[in-house]
């Protein structure tokens, strides 16, 4: 597969969508970003990374990030995190509070805020510091030791972070958090507020299509594990669109606020794509379109 002609002529088809849509604005450190950003990369099983456009220029990867903290809290404490969590599509927004007074304070899947606040507040518990552990397994994923917390992105979060400190409170209640909560909302603000470039991202998630094997070639998730995060992020990874990404995308799919998203190819290769503009549902409206034409221009889908 030549991907490199590939991201060329995604890159050319998907030029009049860039700059399309609105960056996320309630965190005003993101709301600057330059929206006719546009980059993609993709990363062979092997490592080697092809890209095109702003595939080497870090963003914030938000919501990315809650893929790899769920990978980490499995291989850290296996299957009991799901009695703390669920693995439905949620069809709410991913801020949404409304689920968790019928669901006794279990969140719907670990993608929206409220589940990935119970997968951090799991990995605090395991580790004692789940945004070093998660920083440094990213760091020695893709190799590069200069990945770090956009300390600007993480206090503008912490500031207006009143409704995710709401969704925090809520499940305490239900006893379904175990660290302090303002410890746990600092790590979590980290976690959202690393800069990765798409490169970076693609490489970072290889795990997902090498069924579970990191890049040293050590096993970080079995090969169930891996299928089942895998089948999190086709279900549940593109907040209230899942089920529209997966019409048009046919890979499992996350996104972040800060307009990026990665996608995997199990056994082929891993991809990130980067625009800032987002649609009403929060995901890229170019980054989308470029994952949609990748899977055409290949035919590499889960299906
Ligand atoms: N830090 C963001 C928040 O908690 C992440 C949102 C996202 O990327 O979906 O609101």
């Amino acid at each position: 597969m030549d991907y490199q002609a590939v991201l060329h002529q995604i890159a050319d088809d998907v030029a009049p969508l860039v700059g399309r849509g609105t960056p996320a604005a309630y965190i005003p450190a993101l709301a600057d970003v330059d929206p006719s950003r546009f980059g993609m990369a993709v990363a062979d099983l092997d490592g080697k990374v092809y890209g095109v456009g702003d595939w080497q220029r870090p963003f914030s990867a938000q919501s990315i990030t809650k893929v790899f903290t769920l990978a980490l809290a499995l291989a850290r404490g296996g299957d009991s995190l799901w009695e703390h969590v669920g693995r439905e599509p949620s069809g709410n927004p991913f801020n949404s509070l409304v689920q968790l007074e019928y669901e006794n304070g279990i969140p719907r899947n670990p993608f929206i805020n409220a589940g990935a606040l119970v997968v951090t507040d799991r990995l605090q518990t395991l580790t004692g510091d789940a945004s070093s552990e998660l920083l440094e397994f990213l760091r020695e994923e893709t190799g590069n030791p200069e990945l770090a917390f956009d300390a600007v992105v993480a206090e503008s979060e912490s500031a207006h972070g009143d409704r995710n400190a709401a969704l925090a409170h809520f499940m305490a209640s239900y006893g379904n958090i175990a660290n302090d909560v303002p410890t746990l909302l600092d790590h979590y603000f980290w976690q959202c507020a690393i800069e990765m470039s798409c490169a970076d991202l693609a490489l970072a998630a290889r795990f997902l299509a090498r069924h579970g094997l990191r890049a040293d070639g050590t096993r970080l998730l079995t090969r169930s594990e891996a299928k089942q995060i895998n089948a999190v992020m086709l279900t549940c990874g593109t907040y209230d669109a899942a089920g529209d990404f997966a019409y048009r995308v046919g890979l499992p799919g996350k996104s972040g606020v800060g307009g990026g998203i990665v996608a995997v190819v199990p056994g082929r290769c891993t991809l990130c794509v980067w625009s800032p503009g987002l649609d009403a549902r929060g995901n890229s409206v170019a980054g989308v379109a470029a994952l949609d034409r990748f899977t055409t221009l290949t035919g590499l889908s889960v299906f």
